[in-house]
Parts: C-alpha cells; structure tokens; sequence
C-alpha cells in the first residue's frame, strides 16, 4: 500500500522553507499531498485559489507530490485521503509547544494518523510567510527566500506601489 502524507499549512505564500520541507517528505513517504487549510482564523492575503496555483507551479513538476485544500478538521481530512502522516517544519523551539500541542492533540482524535516533523536546511530555519510579508511591506525583498514568481505577486500586492 502507498504510504501518503499530508503537509497542511497556510501557505500564505510558500516560501523556499515550505519547498524545503516537501523535498525532505517526498523522500519519506511515496505520495505528498500539500494542502491548503482554509478554516484557521488567520486573515490571509492571498486566497485559497491563488494559494493553491502558486503550490502547484512551485511542486507541480515533483512526481508523487499533489496539491489541494481543506476546510475540515485535519486528522478527518488525512483520514477521508488515506494518509498515514501528517508532516510538519519544526524551525526554531519557538514552534515547538504549538506543534507539540497539536501533535498529540491530533494523535488523541486519530492514533493512526503520526505526526512528523522535519527540519529545513539552516539557512531557511528563520523563514516564515508572516516575515516575508512584512518584509516586502516595509519595501524589501523577498528574493532568495520565496520562489521568483512570488516574489512577483507580493511586491505587487504589497510592496512600493502596490494595492494594500
Ligand atoms: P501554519 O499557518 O499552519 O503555521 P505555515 O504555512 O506557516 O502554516 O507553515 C506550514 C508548515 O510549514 C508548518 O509546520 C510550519 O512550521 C512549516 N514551515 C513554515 N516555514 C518553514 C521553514 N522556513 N522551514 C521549515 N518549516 C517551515
């Protein structure tokens, strides 16, 4: 039986710590599904739509990697997809009591469904979309840390000139 996993995240927008992540997990597992969880209570800037185009141009082209979105809980989400793992980047410590939390929260409502964490090279272990954005807001660059043609989308959005 193939062994799939789930990356779940906001993906607001993925960055190269994000790509990082799926490289590592495709080596683990036969199929990855990167999916877009929609229902988080965060204010996005890109939609679920945009969001999910730009996984797809940026692990389109990886076999065995998929992308898609879910609005429901995760652990019935890797249930209904047949996953045996839920994966997730660990960067700094500060992530860890949140993913430790919800881990064996997860386990508690699915046992069958593990959790695994993974960690990105170094250079990306201080990345997050929440930085990029106010990076480029504040009329920086993103280059380097987001695929080129996101970089594109968030100087429009956001950098000099752009909507917000
Ligand atoms: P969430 O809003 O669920 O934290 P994110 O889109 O920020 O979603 O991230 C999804 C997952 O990817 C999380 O497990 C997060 O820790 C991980 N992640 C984000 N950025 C990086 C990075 N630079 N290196 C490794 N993992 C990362």
């Amino acid at each position: 039986m193939k062994r799939r996993a789930i990356y779940p995240g906001s993906f607001d927008p993925i960055t190269n710590g994000h790509l990082d992540v799926v490289d590592r997990a495709i080596r683990l597992f036969d199929e990855v599904i990167v999916a877009v969880a929609v229902n988080i209570g965060k204010e996005p800037l890109f939609t679920v739509k945009e969001r999910r185009e730009m996984l797809r141009r940026s692990v389109g082209h990886m076999p065995n990697v998929s992308v898609d979105s879910f609005d429901n809980l995760l652990v019935d989400y890797a249930r209904q997809k047949g996953a045996v793992a839920v994966v997730r980047g660990l960067r700094a410590v500060s992530d860890f009591e949140f993913e430790f939390q919800m881990a064996l929260m997860n386990r508690s409502l699915e046992p069958r469904v593990e959790t695994v964490f993974l960690m990105p090279k170094d250079s990306y272990a201080y990345l997050s979309s929440r930085m990029i954005k106010e990076i480029v807001r504040l009329g920086g660059s993103a280059k380097g840390f987001v695929p080129p043609f996101v970089e594109v989308a968030l100087q429009r959005r956001l950098g000099k000139g752009g909507r917000r």
